[in-house]
Formats: C-alpha cells, structure tokens, sequence
C-alpha cells in the first residue's frame, strides 16, 4: 500500500472542503471497499478523510412523507429499520442479499452507492488491460474470462480501444433504490443538489474511468425515500441469482414492487442489477405491465422488453435468458404479497 494522509472531518462541510482542498483525496466510509483497493494498488488516494464520526448523518428519518437515509448510516441499520422494514421492505430485502452480516455492520450508504464494480481485471493491477483503472490501456474482460459482466449499456468497441467497458455496478442496495425512485442528497462547494439514484451511476459511454455523476469533490449526505415508494409495501420482492447462496455478487437480480389494483398493475417499481454499468431500468418493461393483468403471459412481455438489445460474450451470454427468468420470477413472487422474512431472497 503507497502512503497516504489521514485525516478526521468533523462536519459536512469541513469534509467538502478538504476534498476540494487536497488534491486526491478520497472519503472513508465503512472502508470495505475502498481500503480493498488500496491493498490492491488499484486506489491510491493522498489523503483519506475519515467521515464515520459525522453523527449528523447516521440516521434515518422522516421527511417529506418518505424517510431520509443518512450518508453513514450501516447497511445492517438500515435493512432493520422498523420504518424500512415496514414501508420499503424491498430496499431491505436487497441489503441482506448482499455481502455478509459482517461486511453489513460496516459498510455504509454512502459507500454502498459507490462502491466500484468486482471486474477481475480492474482489481488485478498485473493485468495491462482495464480502461476503468487505467484509462487507455484497453478492456481485458472483453475477450477474457466475462461470466460476471454487462449485457446491456456496455460500450463495446473491441479490446483495444479507450472506450471499450462490459463491467458491472455490483450494488444490491441501490437497485432497489433505483426501483423505489430514491434521490441522492449531494453536497459540494458549490451548495447542496439532489440526483435520482436512476441517474447518479453512468453508462459507460466514452469515459469508463467514471462510474457515477457524483463529482470528485463533493459529499452524498443522504438517500430520500419518496413517500411514494410506499404505495409497493405490500407487493415486492427483491431475487437475486448468484453463484452461491451467499456471500456473492449478482449474477443478475431484480427488485420488483407492484402497486395492484384487483388482479390489475397500477404502478410499477422495476430495475435490474448485474446486467449494466448502473441499476438497469426499462421504460419499455414498466409500460408492459401497468394496465396490464398480474399474470405470467404478462411479466413474459415485461421480461423481453426489458432485455430489448442485450448482448452477451463468451462466458456470460447464459445471462440474458437468466434474466428474464429471475424477472419474471420476481414480478410472480411480488404480485403473491412482500415476504417479511428476516433473511434476503435468493434464487
Ligand atoms: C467479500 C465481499 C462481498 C460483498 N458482497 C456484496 C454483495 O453481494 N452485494 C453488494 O451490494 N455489495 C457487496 N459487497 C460490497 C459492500 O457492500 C461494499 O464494500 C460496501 O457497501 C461499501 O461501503 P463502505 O462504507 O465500506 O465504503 P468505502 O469502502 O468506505 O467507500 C467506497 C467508496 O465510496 C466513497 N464514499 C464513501 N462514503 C461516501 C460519501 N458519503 N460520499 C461520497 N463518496 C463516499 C469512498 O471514497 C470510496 O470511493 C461485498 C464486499 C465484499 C468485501
Ligand atoms: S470490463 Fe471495464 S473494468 Fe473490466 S477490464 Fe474491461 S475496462 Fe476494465
């Protein structure tokens, strides 16, 4: 590990100012992911500044009719809010699908949101070839070992060029919260914005290097919760298909919340994740199902417009009738009524 600085914020606004100020630097979280990385040699940030004693923004409260997340508040408290638990039971469904009880306890919201993909040749800083780690240098996965990568949104224009990236955001958290039409509270220097966390992970396009649209020298304070979320309570659940039953990134998943009316869908909360480069959601898929009968012929239709243009390479291509599968899976188990078990879903 290179050396780095260390320092403590003791507000918001004196950690916005210290990554402006100091010229890379990086925020701790939980460190789960971050501090990986610097082991690796894949981060190497001047200066840490540790963010975990901001107390301002360990809670989740009220607001606006739905409930603000704050930036540090646990993966574990978060999924065991009573709050949570009772209005956006999805949300919680997918934290505990991801990572283990351990990796939960520490790691944060904040971190969660962005936290980098498991790309093997993005961790491996002996592999020449990754175009997130090392702008320029090409796309080893494209042509090598790809089961956990992208099937739709990649930027695919062979091994060798710049622009070239099939990774995958491996966030359980926020595909239900992209489902649920979260909004990512954000400071900076230059005042307060809030994104929808539908628009906060990027595409790849051009610029494999950036995940997020977050800038480097501003701070995510908080998830808001829409009190429409709400309306999905009672019909959502969140599958997730993976190698193993846990402890594993997603082969694919989907968080699905149905707002019924008799057997018919009123409104739907729909977004897939290891498919994309971001939490993949379908405007094509949600028009499918609103108006439509709760049934299977019904979430088939879904399930094939969601995955319109998907394209897979040697090791992951299983992936695109994988997906229509858990989807139409998890719209069936989601019409059935929220399962409140205390564990995450598993395919
Ligand atoms: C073995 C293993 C298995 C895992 N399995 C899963 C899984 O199945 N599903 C899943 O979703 N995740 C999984 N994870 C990942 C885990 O969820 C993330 O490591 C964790 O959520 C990151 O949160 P953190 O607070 O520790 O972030 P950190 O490691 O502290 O930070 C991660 C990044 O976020 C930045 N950051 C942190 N807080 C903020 C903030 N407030 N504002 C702006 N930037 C910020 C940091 O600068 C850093 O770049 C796994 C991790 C491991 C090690
Ligand atoms: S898929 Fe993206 S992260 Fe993985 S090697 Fe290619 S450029 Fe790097």
């Amino acid at each position: 590990m290179i050396p780095f600085q260390y320092e403590r914020a003791s507000n918001p606004e004196a950690a916005v100012h210290s990554l402006s100020a100091v010229k890379g630097s990086k925020l701790l979280g939980g460190g789960t992911n971050l501090v990986d990385l610097m082991k690796q040699n894949v981060e190497n940030p001047s200066t840490l500044i540790d963010i975990t004693r901001l107390q301002m923004l360990t809670e989740v409260v009220p607001a606006e009719g739905g409930h603000r997340v704050g930036a540090l508040v646990r993966n574990s408290d978060l999924a065991n809010t009573p709050d949570v638990l009772k209005t956006y039971p999805l949300l919680s469904q997918a934290i505990l699908a991801g990572a283990s009880a351990q990796l939960r306890n520490l790691a944060t919201t904040g971190g969660n949101l962005m936290q980098r993909t498991r790309c093997y040749y993005f961790y491996d800083p002996s592999l020449p070839a990754c175009n997130k780690r090392a702008p320029g240098s090409g796309c080893g996965a494209i042509q090598g070992f790809n089961r956990i990568h992208a099937v739709l949104g990649q930027t695919d224009e062979g091994p060798t060029s710049a622009h070239t990236c099939i990774a995958t955001n491996p966030s359980d958290m926020s595909v239900a919260m992209a489902a649920l039409d979260g909004l990512v509270e954000i400071s900076g220097p230059k005042g307060k914005r809030t994104m929808p966390v539908r628009e906060f992970h990027r595409l790849v396009g051009k610029t494999p290097q950036l995940d997020t649209n977050l800038q480097p020298d501003e701070l995510i304070t908080g998830v808001h919760l829409p009190a429409s979320a709400a309306k999905f309570a009672t019909h959502s659940y969140y599958l997730k298909a993976r190698d193993r039953q846990s402890y594993a990134f997603a082969l694919v998943s989907v968080a699905a919340g149905l707002e019924l009316d008799g057997d018919r869908i009123k409104s739907v909360a729909l977004a897939l994740g290891g498919v994309a480069h971001k939490p993949w959601t379908s405007k094509a898929a949600e028009q499918a199902l609103i108006g439509k009968p709760a049934n299977e012929a019904t979430f088939k239709t879904a399930a094939e417009a969601a995955m319109q243009g998907a394209k897979g390479y040697e090791h992951n291509a299983f992936k695109i009738e994988l997906a229509k599968q858990v989807i139409v899976r998890g719209l069936t188990l989601a019409a059935q009524g929220t399962q409140r078990s205390a564990e995450g879903a598993a395919a």
